[in-house]
């Protein structure tokens, strides 16, 4: 019998991939432009790497673009009015990391004399520079030994060492694994490298194995399954809660309505009469909390999910010949219920009894 080895992953494989087949991005010292012997501006890594964090390679460029032009400089930046900067940042999201980049720029000018600290250390001791943005600096910028793990690079990891630790948690490991196979030569070109694989080849759906340097060295491609790494804790589930909701409908096309008291969830809508929900298995979910007799028929149940819990309604329908006289509520003709507040919990209960009752109530 033949057992399949696979090879170790190398980072020389990856740097032979990404020597033929990097992005070519306004911010990166392209292997081409390296051998030309120019240097990776930590400035413009920064920036990158900060504008980075929340949108994608697309959104940023024109926003990249304009702040070099305004900003040649981290000094130009620390010396900038802080609304302009935070003009030139509209859009881009997450206002409290624009002010972060400039209290950054305004440390590494007058702390610094307007040159970036080059360890991993020394950056993370800089305003609003965490753990991620100081070890891609390090890496990019001053090719540092430095671990550099973004959401791209923890996909290649995981799906390379098929790790089963779902996220949060498989973090330690997955780093871990990244600064063993990070080289001292080219750091900076491997982080690049492993960023350019997940956002190409390495995707999140139907990965292109065929064309990836670590495909002899790839775990989860051994099990045919890359796609469930990186694994994700479940989701907690929400809690249930159960009640029941009564539709009671006239001979004339009346239902019976109620108004919820004004504290509280869906405080001072409009609803069917309901009992309380509960999160007790044995809640009221049967016609005993009707509020009146009559042959009460089940119309099934309705589930909706509120933002703390999952709501599940046992629904019933009673045809009337006659309204009864009620103290807590009031009769509305079906036709008019589309004018009523009703929350859109209520909508599904009645569209339960009485399918016809709105035209886009959801079941
Ligand atoms: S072989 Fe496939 S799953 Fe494995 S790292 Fe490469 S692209 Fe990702």
């Amino acid at each position: 019998m033949t057992i399949h080895t696979l090879d170790a992953p190398t980072a020389s494989a990856l740097l032979e991939w990404y020597d033929r087949h990097h992005r070519d991005l306004p911010w990166r010292v392209s292997p081409p432009m390296a051998k030309r012997g120019i240097k990776a501006d930590p400035y413009r890594v920064w920036l990158s790497e900060v504008m980075l964090q929340q949108t994608t390679v697309q959104a940023v460029k024109p926003y990249f673009a304009n702040f070099l032009m305004k900003w040649p400089t981290v000094t130009d930046l620390a010396k900038a009015p802080g609304e302009e900067v935070m003009a030139a940042w509209a859009g881009l999201g997450y206002y409290a990391r624009a002010r972060n980049l400039k209290k950054c720029a305004e440390a590494v000018a007058s702390q610094h004399g307007g040159i970036f600290p080059d360890t991993e250390e020394g950056l993370k001791a800089l305003p609003g520079i965490g753990d991620y943005t100081a070890a891609a600096v390090a890496a990019i910028a001053f090719n540092r030994q430095a671990a550099v793990m973004d959401g791209n690079v923890e996909r290649v990891i995981s799906r390379l060492y098929a790790i089963a630790t779902p996220l949060p948690a498989g973090k330690p490991l997955m780093r871990q694994k990244v600064a063993l196979l990070t080289p001292a030569d080219r750091p900076g070109d491997f982080a690049q490298a492993m960023m350019d694989l997940g956002a190409t080849i390495c995707t999140p759906k139907r990965p292109a194995c065929s064309l990836c340097p670590f495909n002899g060295s790839c775990e989860a491609l051994r099990l045919h399954d890359p796609e469930q790494f990186p694994v994700k804790a479940a989701k907690k589930e929400k809690p249930v809660r159960r009640g029941a909701a009564f539709v009671a409908v006239t001979s004339d096309g009346d239902i019976l309505l109620r108004r919820r008291i004004e504290s509280g969830l869906l405080g001072g809508m409009t609803e069917i009469p309901t009992t309380a929900w509960t999160a007790r298995q044995d809640g009221e979910t049967s016609t005993e909390a009707a509020p009146f007799n009559a042959d009460w028929q089940s119309s099934g149940t309705v589930t909706h999910v509120f933002t703390h819990f999952e709501l599940r309604l046992s629904i019933f329908r009673a045809a009337i010949a006659d309204r009864v006289q009620i103290n807590d509520g009031w009769w509305e003709p079906v036709t008019n219920l589309e004018a009523q507040a009703l929350p859109t919990i209520m909508k599904k209960a009645i569209a339960a009894a009485i399918p016809l009752a709105f035209k886009t109530a959801k079941g």
